[in-house]
């Protein structure tokens, strides 16, 4: 019931904006219209945490300028093309794909397709799967060169600029090859790591930048292996948005994340229980288009838990068994068991993965000589 009333009073909020305003760049309810020539240097943003479900995709706008980090599903990309064309935007500034994981892609080919976009940016980490290739194909077809942005540099969006963060390596792990970055419009900073585990956010930290912010996009979907202490504490958020799906079978936002917050006094949105977040920065201070959550509920695995390649489905396997996991690999030892081994990792080595044998041998992993998988 709840999430019913917040979507309604959301889409009402929308409905009154666009009848107002009319313009994308001037959305601020609170303000009155007419008055945008202020002494404040920093223009209007806004951070449109759209709801795909178990996936990523947001949406900022400032100033006429637009730009799109990752696009939810495959079954998703309709969706958000629609919403952007809501909002009235036919150009994206910059198209972001943090990492190749299908719930951050998947919706790209459709987004490619419809809108123009002037650069696209994607992480150093390449798929040989359905997905990636349509990716490929889409952005072929529109003549699109793809690239990888360098740690430090910084780009525009109207009054705002973001900084990249990451990734600062090559990993196994696609989710830490995720682009990291740090998007700043006045005063008020927003963090957004992609599904970037703990081994990237450490990383991140090395490399000496500040990533301190009001509001941060919660790692990989509030899952436990990211948001690790010291990162959490250098970031140091009053507001944590968590992108992620009702009832999703990773059991995503983990307990220990959304504990994380609580115990810091941080204000959790999500949209698993609000639908669609907007954050909207006039460069002073951030405003919510919905209530802060209070349920501090977390999400329960289906007997899954399966915390990488959440999304890689082999050819031919059907949707609900995409999320079946095949073996639990040891990040430390670089062995692979069956899931029911008697010598299964600690949690912190653990990868739960739904991937192929032997795609998981071509990744450097041994079988483990107990269970012999
Ligand atoms: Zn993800
Ligand atoms: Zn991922």
């Amino acid at each position: 019931m709840k999430k019913v009333y917040r979507q309604l009073l959301n889409f009402l909020m929308a409905a009154a904006v666009l009848i107002g305003a009319g313009t994308i760049v001037n959305t601020k309810m609170s303000q009155a219209s007419g008055d945008e020539k202020q002494d404040a240097k920093a223009g209007t943003m806004e951070v449109h945490f759209i709801d795909v479900g178990q996936g990523d995709s947001t949406l900022i706008t400032c100033e006429g300028h637009a730009m799109l980090i990752d696009t939810g599903e495959a079954t998703k990309g309709t969706a958000i093309q629609n919403y952007l064309q809501k909002q009235k935007i036919d150009k994206l500034d910059y198209l972001i794909l943090t990492h190749p994981d299908s719930d951050h892609i998947g919706g790209a080919p459709v987004i490619i397709t419809k809108f123009q976009i002037d650069k696209v940016f994607t992480s150093n980490y390449e798929k040989d799967n359905k997905t990636y290739m349509k990716l490929i194909q889409a952005l072929d077809n529109k003549r699109l060169k793809q690239t990888t942005p360098k740690v430090g540099t910084k780009y525009s969006l109207g009054t705002a600029e973001f900084t990249i963060l990451a990734p600062n390596n090559t990993y196994r792990n696609p989710n830490d090859a995720s682009i990291a970055l740090l998007l700043q419009n006045g005063k008020n900073r927003f963090l957004f790591t992609g599904d970037a585990e703990e081994d990237a956010e450490q990383d991140i930290l090395e490399n000496g930048l500040d990533i301190s912010a009001d509001v941060y996009k919660a790692g990989h979907h509030g899952s436990r292996t990211a948001t690790s202490e010291k990162f959490f504490e250098a970031v140091s958020p009053s507001s944590a948005v968590i992108s992620c799906g009702e009832d999703n079978s990773y059991g995503h936002p983990h307990a220990q994340t959304l504990n994380t917050f609580r115990m810091n006094g941080v204000k959790v949105y999500r949209t698993d229980e609000e639908g669609t977040i907007i954050a909207t920065s006039d460069g002073e201070k951030i405003t919510f288009s919905v209530p802060e959550s209070d349920t501090w509920q977390a999400g329960e695995p289906n007997g899954t838990g399966a915390v990488w390649n959440h999304t890689k489905p082999s050819a031919g396997k059907s949707e609900a068994a995409k999320d079946e996991v095949t073996y639990i690999l040891n990040t430390k030892s670089n062995k692979f068991h069956k899931p029911s081994c008697n010598a299964l990792p600690e949690d912190e080595n653990r990868e739960d993965s739904s991937e192929s044998r032997s795609s998981i041998i071509e990744q450097g992993y041994e079988p483990c000589k107990r269970c012999n998988p």
